[in-house]
């Protein structure tokens, strides 16, 4: 199985490492792949270049076997649509289960998403549930009902999303650090450490460089 875990990482921090290393725990799957966009769609502050982004990535992940770096978004040079990923991704793993991860957030707006149609052919979507979340009853309905639409059909366990090339979601409830790339951004350009909210390394590439100081 593939585990796809994609994000800005403007900066890649804790939250991030023990999000995924969780993942790959509750998956029993050897790595789970972080997948940097070059330049995020929908969103409008991007406070590091893409080369900063990755080196940051790479820092943080050197030595750790379970998480990997997925570099096609950045080595592609445009703005990052996942349907050009998936394609992309679905050929390199023939008929292999294909795993998307994301919060219920965006979950219930994929329907928005350019290429939105297709999905269901190319892969299987993990859905977490954040902690800052709605109760779970409201946003499970609405999660499913934005899913369910889209064609996806509801896995029912692990091994079953395993079994499942694509057109299959799951979700699960993982714990998540009250930890954000927007604070630590805002951390550094007031000055304050970020010090335990980023690895070592990135703590000093972040100094070295003057990232975020503007
Ligand atoms: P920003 O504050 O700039 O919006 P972010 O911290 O939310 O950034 P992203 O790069 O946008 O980070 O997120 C990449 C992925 O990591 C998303 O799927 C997001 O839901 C998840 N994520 C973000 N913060 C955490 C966290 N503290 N714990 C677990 N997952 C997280």
């Amino acid at each position: 199985m593939r585990v796809i875990f994609g994000g800005t990482f403007d900066p890649v921090h804790i939250g991030h490492l023990r999000m995924a290393n969780e993942l790959s725990t509750a998956l029993s799957v050897e790595k789970v792949y972080l997948m940097p966009c070059f330049e995020a769609v929908h969103k409008k502050e991007v406070g590091a270049s893409a080369g900063h982004r990755l080196n940051m990535l790479n820092l943080s992940l050197s030595g750790r076997g379970s998480l990997s770096v997925d570099i096609r978004e950045i080595e592609r040079g445009k703005p990052s649509y996942t349907i050009d990923s998936l394609k992309d991704i679905r050929k390199e793993v023939g008929d292999e289960s294909l795993c998307i991860v994301m919060g219920t957030d965006s979950a219930k707006s994929l329907s928005f998403w350019k290429g939105v149609a297709e999905f269901a052919t190319l892969t299987n979507i993990i859905v977490i549930r954040r902690s800052t979340d709605e109760p779970l009853e409201i946003n499970s309905i609405t999660c499913d009902d934005s899913l369910l639409a889209l064609g996806f059909h509801q896995a029912e366990s692990i091994t079953d999303l395993k079994q499942s090339c694509a057109g299959k979601f799951f979700r699960l409830d993982l714990s998540e650090l009250d930890i954000s790339s927007t604070a630590i951004r805002e951390s550094v350009q007031q000055k304050k450490s970020v010090r335990y909210l980023v690895t070592d390394a990135v703590n000093e590439y972040i100094c070295d460089n003057t990232l975020y100081c503007h």
